[in-house]
């Protein structure tokens, strides 16, 4: 079962191939996905530059907040356990602010600070986890010890934390968080128009020529394309899912987001998938929206500010905030009577998070 959204415009090419004139793609493998850079309308020459700077951007920020490998995210999970301070990087204290700002918005569904049930639960390999199922004593004392991104103290450089269980795993949001600076970064670069795909999570810059960049939503119950979504210069779609990493026993789906509440893989939600302009802030949306589930996520998608998200369950419901709905281009039949509109919400207060910048 694959959700996966895919830009329409051509295929993904190889490394630095010319695709249509006046476009030009590169590809590289970081955050655990091809990321395809496609950049338009820039001399060849500025295009390639922009390209290699952004490719050398990512490859960086991908060994920076790695969880498991070596590495200063690491560096400072060691720190945390240890309950010693440690000065990192400005981009990882920025994108560390950013995730305790996200979580505290997503009344704690979206808790990167959870690496230990992370890795417990075997998610921290290349592969997914073909082992037995962790020991429930160990998942439950991980949920009693209750690690926050809000016990982290972040001042300026220098981060702690108040809680020694917190271990950090930005997986839920580096993407998104990376893909922002990369789009920043290209902008910089003299690129106004351009794409960054990374396995179907996508950010637009700018627009594909006369027309909008087009981001196809394939349906996850076969291969066909359902929808399509006409981008607007700086949004950014993203999507979380079941199917991504996951493994299987007697039966059951153990997927690899998991809930902050109970230390179990959320089951659920099929996918989700968020409009925004903001690339970080989609990608948590999208992973907190998979925890919330069926009766939840409206509240979750109103308290993180987000208008337009799609939702797909287990049982086959397909759900749309009205903003997501009119979004949607060319639905097919079964898909237009399977949707069903989901108002939002007014958002609930959340007044610890407004101390928190950004
Ligand atoms: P995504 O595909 O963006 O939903 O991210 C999934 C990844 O986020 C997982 O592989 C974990 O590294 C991490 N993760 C799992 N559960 C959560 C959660 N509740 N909040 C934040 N990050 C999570
Ligand atoms: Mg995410």
């Amino acid at each position: 079962m694959v959700l996966a959204v895919a830009v329409i415009a051509g295929a993904v090419n190889a490394a630095r191939a010319l695709r249509e004139p006046d476009e030009f793609s590169e590809t590289l493998y970081v955050f655990g996905t091809l990321v395809e850079i496609v950049i338009r309308d820039a001399d060849p020459e500025v295009a390639r530059r922009a390209a290699a700077d952004t490719g050398r951007l990512l490859t960086g920020l991908h060994y920076d907040w790695h969880a498991w490998r070596p590495g200063p995210l690491v560096d400072l999970n060691m720190d945390i356990a240890a309950g010693r301070a440690r000065r990192v990087d400005l981009l990882l204290a920025e994108v560390l602010r950013q995730g305790q700002r996200l979580s505290c918005d997503s009344g704690g569904l979206f808790e990167p600070a959870l690496g230990a049930l992370v890795a417990l639960w075997g998610f921290h390999a290349d592969t997914p986890p073909d082992g037995a199922l962790p020991d429930p004593a160990a998942i439950d004392r991980i949920v009693q010890s209750a690690p926050r991104m809000m016990d982290l103290r972040i001042d300026g450089a220098q981060i702690s934390a108040s809680n020694r269980s917190v271990q950090l795993d930005l997986g839920g949001y580096a993407k998104g968080a990376a893909l922002d600076l990369a789009a920043r970064r290209l902008e910089v670069m003299g690129i106004a128009n351009a794409v960054l795909n990374a396995g179907g999570d996508v950010t637009v810059m700018g627009d594909h020529g006369d027309r909008p960049w087009r981001v196809a939503i394939r349906d996850p119950f076969g291969w066909g394309v359902v929808a399509s979504v006409a981008m607007r210069p700086g949004e950014a779609i993203y999507t979380s899912g079941n199917y991504e990493r996951f493994f299987e026993q007697d039966g059951d789906r153990f997927a690899h987001i998991l809930d902050p509440r109970t230390g179990y893989p959320v089951r659920d939600i099929v996918s989700a998938t968020v409009l925004h302009d903001n690339s970080a802030r989609a990608d948590a949306a999208a992973t907190a929206l998979s925890v919330a589930g069926p009766d939840d996520w409206a509240q979750v998608a109103a308290d993180m500010g987000i208008e337009a998200a799609l939702l797909i369950t287990d049982s086959g419901a397909v759900l749309a905030t009205p903003a997501m709905a009119e979004r949607l281009e060319g639905v097919g039949d079964d898909w237009a009577t399977a949707l069903k509109r989901v108002d939002l919400p007014a958002p609930l207060p959340h007044p610890d998070c407004a101390q928190i910048v950004p």
